[in-house]
Protein backbone atom coordinates (compact mmCIF):
# COMPACT_ATOMS: atom_id res chain seq x y z
CA UNK A 1 0.00 0.00 0.00
CA UNK A 2 1.43 3.60 -1.00
CA UNK A 3 0.84 5.74 1.04
CA UNK A 4 2.88 8.54 2.66
CA UNK A 5 2.99 8.70 6.65
CA UNK A 6 6.07 11.07 5.95
CA UNK A 7 4.05 14.27 5.37
CA UNK A 8 1.49 14.14 8.62
CA UNK A 9 -0.80 17.40 6.83
CA UNK A 10 -1.49 15.66 3.54
CA UNK A 11 -1.50 12.42 5.44
CA UNK A 12 -5.03 13.49 7.11
CA UNK A 13 -6.46 15.51 4.10
CA UNK A 14 -6.14 12.33 2.25
CA UNK A 15 -7.52 10.06 4.82
CA UNK A 16 -10.77 12.51 5.14
CA UNK A 17 -11.67 11.84 1.70
CA UNK A 18 -11.35 8.40 0.91
CA UNK A 19 -14.33 6.08 0.90
CA UNK A 20 -15.65 3.10 1.99
CA UNK A 21 -13.79 0.67 -0.06
CA UNK A 22 -10.53 2.21 0.51
CA UNK A 23 -11.10 2.60 4.13
CA UNK A 24 -11.78 -1.22 4.20
CA UNK A 25 -8.20 -2.13 2.52
CA UNK A 26 -6.61 0.42 4.43
CA UNK A 27 -7.74 -0.71 8.02
CA UNK A 28 -7.25 -4.53 6.55
CA UNK A 29 -4.00 -3.46 5.25
CA UNK A 30 -2.43 -2.32 8.80
CA UNK A 31 -3.95 -5.74 11.19
CA UNK A 32 -3.09 -8.21 8.57
CA UNK A 33 -0.16 -7.25 6.12
CA UNK A 34 1.97 -4.12 7.42
CA UNK A 35 5.24 -4.39 7.87
CA UNK A 36 6.37 -3.31 11.46
CA UNK A 37 8.28 -0.29 10.02
CA UNK A 38 4.70 0.51 8.17
CA UNK A 39 2.68 0.64 11.74
CA UNK A 40 5.76 2.56 13.20
CA UNK A 41 5.52 5.30 10.18
CA UNK A 42 1.18 5.09 11.13
CA UNK A 43 2.13 5.90 14.98
CA UNK A 44 4.45 8.50 14.29
CA UNK A 45 1.87 10.51 11.93
CA UNK A 46 -0.57 10.27 14.25
CA UNK A 47 1.97 11.49 17.04
CA UNK A 48 3.17 14.06 15.29
CA UNK A 49 -0.76 15.26 14.56
CA UNK A 50 -1.55 14.53 18.19
CA UNK A 51 1.64 17.46 18.82
CA UNK A 52 0.63 19.94 16.21
CA UNK A 53 -2.99 20.47 18.83
CA UNK A 54 -1.71 19.04 21.61
CA UNK A 55 1.59 19.20 22.55
CA UNK A 56 2.95 16.46 24.70
CA UNK A 57 -0.18 16.93 27.35
CA UNK A 58 -2.26 14.09 28.36
CA UNK A 59 -5.62 15.45 30.09
CA UNK A 60 -6.71 13.95 33.07
CA UNK A 61 -9.74 13.14 34.04
CA UNK A 62 -11.38 11.70 37.26
CA UNK A 63 -14.25 9.07 36.47
CA UNK A 64 -17.28 9.06 39.27
CA UNK A 65 -18.93 5.69 38.11
CA UNK A 66 -22.18 6.67 40.20
CA UNK A 67 -24.87 3.84 39.59
CA UNK A 68 -24.59 0.48 38.31
CA UNK A 69 -28.31 -0.09 37.49
CA UNK A 70 -29.47 0.13 34.09
CA UNK A 71 -32.54 -0.60 32.32
CA UNK A 72 -31.29 -1.89 29.01
CA UNK A 73 -29.66 -5.00 28.05
CA UNK A 74 -27.21 -4.97 25.69
CA UNK A 75 -25.93 -8.48 24.99
CA UNK A 76 -21.74 -7.51 26.02
CA UNK A 77 -22.13 -5.89 29.20
CA UNK A 78 -21.63 -6.63 32.40
CA UNK A 79 -23.93 -4.76 34.16
CA UNK A 80 -27.12 -5.15 31.65
CA UNK A 81 -30.34 -5.30 33.41
CA UNK A 82 -30.83 -8.86 32.89
CA UNK A 83 -27.96 -9.78 34.72
CA UNK A 84 -28.65 -11.33 37.91
CA UNK A 85 -25.38 -11.73 39.01
CA UNK A 86 -24.47 -7.99 39.13
CA UNK A 87 -23.92 -6.19 42.24
CA UNK A 88 -26.27 -2.86 41.74
CA UNK A 89 -25.18 0.45 43.99
CA UNK A 90 -25.69 4.11 43.90
CA UNK A 91 -23.90 6.76 45.00
CA UNK A 92 -25.75 9.87 46.69
CA UNK A 93 -25.98 13.64 45.52
CA UNK A 94 -22.87 13.74 48.89
CA UNK A 95 -21.34 10.76 48.08
CA UNK A 96 -21.08 12.27 44.39
CA UNK A 97 -19.75 15.33 45.83
CA UNK A 98 -17.29 13.70 48.42
CA UNK A 99 -15.63 12.03 45.04
CA UNK A 100 -15.65 15.74 43.35
CA UNK A 101 -13.91 16.97 46.62
CA UNK A 102 -11.47 14.08 46.78
CA UNK A 103 -10.38 14.46 43.04
CA UNK A 104 -10.61 18.57 43.00
CA UNK A 105 -7.51 18.10 46.01
CA UNK A 106 -5.90 15.97 44.44
CA UNK A 107 -5.66 18.66 41.07
CA UNK A 108 -8.84 17.25 38.73
CA UNK A 109 -10.58 19.94 37.27
CA UNK A 110 -12.47 17.73 34.90
CA UNK A 111 -15.15 15.24 36.58
CA UNK A 112 -16.82 12.77 34.46
CA UNK A 113 -20.38 11.17 36.02
CA UNK A 114 -20.77 7.88 34.51
CA UNK A 115 -23.48 5.37 34.86
CA UNK A 116 -25.98 3.14 33.62
CA UNK A 117 -29.50 3.87 32.15
CA UNK A 118 -30.83 4.41 35.44
CA UNK A 119 -34.52 5.77 35.41
CA UNK A 120 -33.62 6.94 39.57
CA UNK A 121 -31.33 9.61 38.39
CA UNK A 122 -34.42 11.82 36.86
CA UNK A 123 -33.45 15.32 35.00
CA UNK A 124 -34.50 16.81 38.77
CA UNK A 125 -32.06 14.74 40.29
CA UNK A 126 -29.26 14.53 37.85
CA UNK A 127 -29.51 18.58 36.98
CA UNK A 128 -29.39 19.40 41.13
CA UNK A 129 -26.56 17.25 41.03
CA UNK A 130 -24.71 18.93 38.17
CA UNK A 131 -25.45 22.38 39.55
CA UNK A 132 -23.84 21.74 42.71
CA UNK A 133 -20.72 20.20 41.55
CA UNK A 134 -20.82 23.20 38.89
CA UNK A 135 -20.94 25.82 42.29
CA UNK A 136 -18.78 23.99 44.59
CA UNK A 137 -15.69 23.54 41.68
CA UNK A 138 -16.65 26.44 39.32
CA UNK A 139 -13.29 25.82 37.92
CA UNK A 140 -14.13 22.63 36.79
CA UNK A 141 -15.76 20.85 33.76
CA UNK A 142 -18.09 18.18 34.19
CA UNK A 143 -18.71 15.41 32.04
CA UNK A 144 -22.08 13.01 31.61
CA UNK A 145 -22.74 10.01 30.31
CA UNK A 146 -25.63 8.14 31.34
CA UNK A 147 -26.91 6.95 27.65
CA UNK A 148 -30.12 7.53 25.48
CA UNK A 149 -32.68 10.52 26.98
CA UNK A 150 -34.82 12.83 24.95
CA UNK A 151 -33.44 16.31 23.78
CA UNK A 152 -35.57 17.74 26.30
CA UNK A 153 -33.64 16.16 29.18
CA UNK A 154 -29.95 17.09 27.21
CA UNK A 155 -31.02 20.76 26.91
CA UNK A 156 -31.94 20.75 30.45
CA UNK A 157 -28.53 18.90 31.45
CA UNK A 158 -26.65 21.50 29.59
CA UNK A 159 -28.74 24.31 31.04
CA UNK A 160 -27.59 23.03 34.49
CA UNK A 161 -23.92 23.21 33.57
CA UNK A 162 -22.61 19.91 31.98
CA UNK A 163 -20.00 20.71 29.66
CA UNK A 164 -19.72 17.62 27.50
CA UNK A 165 -21.76 14.34 26.79
CA UNK A 166 -20.02 10.65 25.99
CA UNK A 167 -22.35 8.68 24.32
CA UNK A 168 -20.27 5.75 22.36
CA UNK A 169 -22.21 4.49 19.23
CA UNK A 170 -20.38 1.28 19.75
CA UNK A 171 -21.19 0.38 15.48
CA UNK A 172 -22.29 2.77 12.81
CA UNK A 173 -23.82 -0.58 10.93
CA UNK A 174 -27.17 -0.85 11.72
CA UNK A 175 -27.08 -4.63 11.44
CA UNK A 176 -24.48 -4.79 13.27
CA UNK A 177 -25.97 -2.80 16.10
CA UNK A 178 -29.07 -5.39 16.19
CA UNK A 179 -26.26 -8.14 16.93
CA UNK A 180 -25.19 -6.32 20.01
CA UNK A 181 -28.90 -5.01 21.30
CA UNK A 182 -31.52 -6.16 22.06
CA UNK A 183 -34.45 -4.61 18.81
CA UNK A 184 -35.52 -1.48 21.04
CA UNK A 185 -31.95 -0.15 20.57
CA UNK A 186 -31.26 1.06 17.33
CA UNK A 187 -28.09 3.03 16.07
CA UNK A 188 -30.46 5.25 14.16
CA UNK A 189 -31.62 6.39 17.59
CA UNK A 190 -28.29 6.48 19.28
CA UNK A 191 -26.60 8.77 16.11
CA UNK A 192 -30.06 11.26 16.60
CA UNK A 193 -29.06 11.38 20.36
CA UNK A 194 -25.73 12.19 19.48
CA UNK A 195 -26.45 15.08 16.78
CA UNK A 196 -28.96 16.54 19.02
CA UNK A 197 -26.06 16.49 21.85
CA UNK A 198 -24.04 18.05 19.63
CA UNK A 199 -26.41 20.67 18.43
CA UNK A 200 -27.16 21.80 21.88
CA UNK A 201 -23.88 22.62 22.82
CA UNK A 202 -22.20 20.12 24.54
CA UNK A 203 -18.39 18.76 23.51
CA UNK A 204 -19.43 15.52 22.49
CA UNK A 205 -17.79 11.77 22.84
CA UNK A 206 -19.04 9.03 20.31
CA UNK A 207 -16.84 5.90 20.18
CA UNK A 208 -17.11 2.36 19.72
CA UNK A 209 -15.64 -1.42 20.50
CA UNK A 210 -12.35 -3.20 18.64
CA UNK A 211 -12.99 -6.75 18.01
CA UNK A 212 -16.65 -7.22 18.93
CA UNK A 213 -18.00 -10.18 17.84
CA UNK A 214 -19.51 -10.01 14.57
CA UNK A 215 -17.67 -6.72 13.95
CA UNK A 216 -16.14 -6.40 9.94
CA UNK A 217 -13.40 -4.48 8.19
CA UNK A 218 -16.55 -3.10 6.52
CA UNK A 219 -18.23 -2.25 9.99
CA UNK A 220 -15.53 -0.52 11.04
CA UNK A 221 -15.51 1.40 7.83
CA UNK A 222 -19.18 2.76 8.58
CA UNK A 223 -17.32 3.28 12.03
CA UNK A 224 -14.65 5.97 10.52
CA UNK A 225 -17.24 7.75 8.26
CA UNK A 226 -19.90 7.89 10.69
CA UNK A 227 -16.66 9.67 12.54
CA UNK A 228 -16.22 11.90 9.93
CA UNK A 229 -20.02 12.62 9.64
CA UNK A 230 -20.45 13.62 13.22
CA UNK A 231 -16.65 15.26 14.26
CA UNK A 232 -17.09 14.85 17.47
CA UNK A 233 -14.93 16.28 20.33
CA UNK A 234 -13.76 13.30 21.58
CA UNK A 235 -13.51 9.35 20.60
CA UNK A 236 -13.23 6.62 23.03
CA UNK A 237 -12.46 3.21 21.11
CA UNK A 238 -11.04 0.30 23.71
CA UNK A 239 -10.97 -3.12 22.67
CA UNK A 240 -13.84 -5.37 23.52
CA UNK A 241 -13.47 -7.50 26.64
CA UNK A 242 -15.91 -10.23 27.10
CA UNK A 243 -17.90 -10.34 30.11
CA UNK A 244 -18.34 -14.01 31.77
CA UNK A 245 -21.85 -13.09 33.14
CA UNK A 246 -23.17 -12.69 29.00
CA UNK A 247 -23.63 -14.00 25.88
CA UNK A 248 -20.53 -13.24 24.60
CA UNK A 249 -18.97 -14.80 27.50
CA UNK A 250 -16.66 -17.14 25.13
CA UNK A 251 -15.05 -14.79 22.65
CA UNK A 252 -11.74 -14.16 23.30
CA UNK A 253 -10.13 -11.17 24.76
CA UNK A 254 -8.31 -9.09 22.31
CA UNK A 255 -4.82 -8.29 22.45
CA UNK A 256 -4.11 -4.39 21.52
CA UNK A 257 -2.67 -4.65 18.57
CA UNK A 258 -5.99 -3.34 16.15
CA UNK A 259 -7.10 -1.06 18.72
CA UNK A 260 -4.01 0.92 18.73
CA UNK A 261 -3.84 0.71 14.84
CA UNK A 262 -7.53 2.30 14.33
CA UNK A 263 -6.54 5.11 17.37
CA UNK A 264 -3.64 6.07 14.87
CA UNK A 265 -5.75 6.28 11.78
CA UNK A 266 -8.48 8.45 13.98
CA UNK A 267 -5.98 10.57 15.24
CA UNK A 268 -4.60 10.99 11.82
CA UNK A 269 -8.40 11.40 10.26
CA UNK A 270 -9.51 13.69 12.97
CA UNK A 271 -6.38 15.14 14.34
CA UNK A 272 -8.21 17.99 17.00
CA UNK A 273 -9.95 15.32 18.64
CA UNK A 274 -9.58 14.50 22.44
CA UNK A 275 -8.54 10.32 22.58
CA UNK A 276 -8.47 8.70 25.89
CA UNK A 277 -6.06 5.69 26.24
CA UNK A 278 -8.50 3.37 27.62
CA UNK A 279 -8.47 1.11 30.87
CA UNK A 280 -9.56 -1.35 28.50
CA UNK A 281 -6.61 -1.04 26.86
CA UNK A 282 -4.32 -0.99 30.01
CA UNK A 283 -6.42 -4.19 31.08
CA UNK A 284 -5.74 -6.60 27.69
CA UNK A 285 -2.13 -5.20 27.57
CA UNK A 286 -0.02 -3.82 30.90
CA UNK A 287 1.69 -1.87 28.10
CA UNK A 288 -1.54 -0.75 26.08
CA UNK A 289 -1.76 2.89 27.28
CA UNK A 290 1.71 3.49 27.03
CA UNK A 291 1.16 2.13 23.31
CA UNK A 292 -2.12 4.10 22.66
CA UNK A 293 -0.49 7.33 23.75
CA UNK A 294 2.25 6.88 21.57
CA UNK A 295 0.16 6.07 18.86
CA UNK A 296 -1.74 10.06 19.19
CA UNK A 297 -3.96 9.25 22.34
CA UNK A 298 -3.46 12.63 24.78
CA UNK A 299 -6.36 11.80 27.50
CA UNK A 300 -6.77 9.53 30.50
CA UNK A 301 -9.40 8.76 33.32
CA UNK A 302 -8.24 7.30 36.44
CA UNK A 303 -11.56 6.34 38.85
CA UNK A 304 -12.82 8.66 41.50
CA UNK A 305 -15.49 6.60 42.96
CA UNK A 306 -15.51 4.59 46.20
CA UNK A 307 -13.36 1.60 46.43
CA UNK A 308 -16.03 -0.46 47.93
CA UNK A 309 -18.19 0.24 44.87
CA UNK A 310 -15.47 -0.07 41.84
CA UNK A 311 -15.29 -3.84 41.11
CA UNK A 312 -19.60 -3.56 40.98
CA UNK A 313 -18.90 -1.31 38.06
CA UNK A 314 -18.13 -3.87 36.03
CA UNK A 315 -18.81 -3.97 31.88
CA UNK A 316 -16.02 -6.22 31.55
CA UNK A 317 -14.02 -8.65 33.12
CA UNK A 318 -10.56 -8.43 34.74
CA UNK A 319 -10.90 -4.48 34.80
CA UNK A 320 -7.37 -3.02 36.27
CA UNK A 321 -7.23 -0.42 39.04
CA UNK A 322 -10.21 -1.05 40.73
CA UNK A 323 -8.23 -2.38 43.95
CA UNK A 324 -6.51 1.01 44.97
CA UNK A 325 -7.48 4.28 46.34
CA UNK A 326 -7.59 7.40 43.77
CA UNK A 327 -4.66 8.85 45.16
CA UNK A 328 -2.38 5.48 44.40
CA UNK A 329 -4.08 5.63 40.86
CA UNK A 330 -2.95 9.20 40.10
CA UNK A 331 0.42 8.63 41.30
CA UNK A 332 0.88 5.31 38.66
CA UNK A 333 -0.54 6.62 35.90
CA UNK A 334 1.33 10.02 36.03
CA UNK A 335 4.78 8.35 36.46
CA UNK A 336 3.45 6.11 33.93
CA UNK A 337 3.29 9.30 31.44
CA UNK A 338 6.04 10.52 32.24
CA UNK A 339 8.33 7.86 31.60
CA UNK A 340 6.56 7.72 28.20
CA UNK A 341 8.08 11.20 27.52
CA UNK A 342 4.59 13.36 27.45
CA UNK A 343 3.09 15.70 30.43
CA UNK A 344 0.11 14.92 32.95
CA UNK A 345 -2.21 17.66 32.46
CA UNK A 346 -4.93 18.38 34.85
CA UNK A 347 -6.65 21.44 33.33
CA UNK A 348 -9.64 21.68 32.11
CA UNK A 349 -8.38 19.83 28.63
CA UNK A 350 -10.75 21.35 26.26
CA UNK A 351 -11.21 20.61 22.57
CA UNK A 352 -8.47 22.38 21.48
CA UNK A 353 -10.63 25.14 18.98
CA UNK A 354 -13.09 25.62 23.10
CA UNK A 355 -9.78 25.69 24.83
CA UNK A 356 -9.96 29.75 26.49
CA UNK A 357 -6.50 30.93 25.93
CA UNK A 358 -5.86 31.47 29.66
CA UNK A 359 -6.19 28.06 30.13
CA UNK A 360 -3.22 27.00 32.26
CA UNK A 361 -1.81 23.54 32.18
CA UNK A 362 -1.31 21.76 35.73
CA UNK A 363 1.36 19.34 35.78
CA UNK A 364 1.32 17.81 39.54
CA UNK A 365 4.87 16.70 40.35
CA UNK A 366 3.70 13.71 42.77
CA UNK A 367 6.74 10.97 43.07
CA UNK A 368 5.00 7.74 44.26
CA UNK A 369 5.46 3.83 43.03
CA UNK A 370 3.56 2.61 40.74
CA UNK A 371 0.44 0.61 42.45
CA UNK A 372 -1.71 -0.69 39.44
CA UNK A 373 0.79 -2.15 37.24
S1 LIG B 1 -23.70 -0.77 27.75
FE1 LIG B 1 -24.56 0.95 28.92
S2 LIG B 1 -26.73 1.00 28.28
FE2 LIG B 1 -25.94 -0.99 27.66
S3 LIG B 1 -26.46 -2.35 29.39
FE3 LIG B 1 -24.38 -1.58 29.76
S4 LIG B 1 -24.59 0.21 31.03
FE4 LIG B 1 -26.59 -0.26 30.15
Amino acid sequence: MKINFNDPISASQWLNTVQKEELKEIIRYFFEDASEEEREALYSCAKKLREIHYGKKVYFRGLIEFSSYCKNDCYYCGIRKSNAQARRYRLSEEEILACCQKGYELGFRTFVLQSGEDPYFTDEKLCSIIREIKRQFADCAVTISVGERGRESYEQIFQAGADRFLLRHETADENHYGKLHPSELTFSHRKECLMQLKEIGFQVGAGFMVESPYQTYGTLAEDFLFLRELNPHMIGVGPFIPHKDTDFAGYPAPSSEKTVILLALIRIMLPKTLIPATTALGTVDDQGREKALKAGANVVMPNLSPIEHRKDYALYDNKICTGEEAAECLFCLSNRIRSAGYIPDFSRGDYIDMQDSREISIDRQEGGEGMCG
